[in-house]
């Protein structure tokens, strides 16, 4: 079957679908291929930061989202394993009307943006369609082929948008070269009940240890747990009593709410990679989202930026359709946008790695001087916050600052939380 479009997307992942729907609000024909059978529904930790609820709002979803499903958080005390308090961050110190983070049951948010593009006449949204190569005339991208269930499926598009992940097909296709790197550490996710009441996010970080724990809507409490990559099957084998033993010792006061972990059913694993690439657009084609930059999760922003990317590239695609302009030049508007940010926080992110991750006591030490000194620091902890809230698109700490976190220096506009940029 030939089929004709404006856009195509691979990928309904988190930049996909937001750039369907914001397509589509605009009038513009597009098809979505989604390899998948339908809309997600594993397990998997979502914290929605001030960027991405500015982009729900502008979708007009912010406020459709199921209060029964969402959760407002404003703290999140980072911890030393134990239990000592060394900082707290508080959104509440950002601007309105985005100052909280929103904590959601798995694929809300996902969920919301599926079902609207479902109404968009304009919006084709295919499941089971697996992208298998690029169609090409004099060098320029002109549509794909694909396979939806068994059927082969060629879209003739005036652009083809990559979203479709870090180990991205159409990447490989435009033979854009990609460095991927997949960290040593991945996650386990688990969802569990708070029996005892859990209001703020905490977050401890030790020796080679991280747990993070965050409230969520409907009485649960997600846990986000590093563990070598690849280990996943070997945790499970030592069983839940010892996984909870482990987490008792991070946060002995939160016994109760591991003991609400009664199933492995309830935990999922999550790898974490970064993909670099020079390039992010060809003639004819774009990447969106992983495809174009994975990044560790320390910055909680991938998909975050993945969403932003895809209103970036909206607000630039009428004008190409308009100017019957698809080349690489009109499109590296979108990436010249985009890069500064993704790039500072893929660095941010493997600066935490070296920080956070570690096993070495010098390191650990004075990573835990720095969350010390921004508990004090309002400038430098605004700086910070303003970074991962993804309001900011150069990095919090210059040479000086650092200096001054790790305590080497004492900064003068310490209490200057406007001095860290806050209005
Ligand atoms: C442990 C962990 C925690 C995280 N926490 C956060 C967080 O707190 N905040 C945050 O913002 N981000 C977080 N992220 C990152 C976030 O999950 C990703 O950055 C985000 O999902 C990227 O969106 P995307 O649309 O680019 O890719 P994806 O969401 O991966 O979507 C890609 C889509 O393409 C589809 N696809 C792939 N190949 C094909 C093909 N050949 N044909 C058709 N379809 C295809 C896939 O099925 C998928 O639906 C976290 C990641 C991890 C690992």
């Amino acid at each position: 079957m030939v089929v004709e479009t404006d856009i195509a997307v691979v990928g309904a992942g988190g930049g996909g679908a937001v750039l369907a729907l914001a397509l589509a609000q605009k009038g513009i024909k597009t098809i979505v291929l989604e390899r998948a059978p339908g809309p997600p529904q594993g397990l998997r930790g979502e914290i929605l930061q001030p960027n991405g609820q500015q982009v729900l709002d502008q979708l007009g979803l912010l406020n459709k989202l199921p209060s029964e499903s969402t959760r407002t958080v404003h703290k999140f005390h980072f911890c030393r394993v134990g239990g000592e308090r060394l900082c707290t961050v508080d959104y509440g110190d950002l601007p309105p009307p985005y100052n909280r983070a929103v904590v959601t049951l798995p694929n809300v948010a996902h969920h919301a943006i599926l079902s609207a593009i479902e109404q968009e006449p304009s919006v084709s949204l295919r499941y089971r369609s697996t992208f298998t190569g690029l169609l090409r005339d004099q060098g320029r991208v002109v549509g794909l082929t694909a396979k939806q269930d068994d059927a082969e499926l060629t879209i003739k598009a005036k652009v083809v948008v990559g979203a479709d992940g870090a180990f991205s097909k159409v990447r490989d296709a435009l033979q854009i070269p990609a460095e991927l790197h997949l960290y040593p550490q991945g996650y386990l996710i688990a969802l569990l009940d708070a029996s005892i009441p859990l209001e703020e996010a905490k977050y401890f970080v030790g020796k080679k240890t991280i747990l993070g724990m965050f409230p969520a809507a409907g009485g649960k409490v997600y846990a986000f747990y590093m563990i070598k990559a690849g280990s996943y099957d070997h945790v499970k084998a030592l069983g839940l009593p010892a996984l909870q033993e482990a987490w008792t010792k991070i946060d002995p006061s939160s016994e109760p709410i591991f003991r609400t972990l009664t199933d492995w059913k309830h935990t999922a694993f999550m790898p974490t990679g970064r993909v670099r690439t020079p390039t992010w657009v060809a003639d004819g084609a774009v990447l969106i989202g992983d495809a174009a930059h994975a990044m560790n999760p320390h910055a909680s922003q991938g998909r975050m930026q993945a969403m932003v990317d895809a209103m970036t590239l909206a607000e630039l695609l009428p004008d190409c359709l308009a100017t019957n302009d698809y080349s690489a030049a009109k499109l590296r508007a979108y990436e010249t946008l985009r890069r500064p940010q993704v790039t500072m926080l893929q660095k941010l992110a493997d600066e935490q790695v070296l920080f956070w991750n570690t096993a070495n006591p010098v390191i650990a030490f004075l990573r835990d001087r720095v969350f010390s000194t921004l508990d004090r620091n309002a400038r430098l902890r605004y700086r910070v916050l303003s970074t991962t809230a993804g309001l900011r698109k150069d990095a919090p700490f210059g040479m000086m600052d650092r200096l001054m976190a790790a305590g080497f220096l004492p900064d003068p506009s310490a209490r200057d939380m406007a001095a860290g940029g806050a209005r």
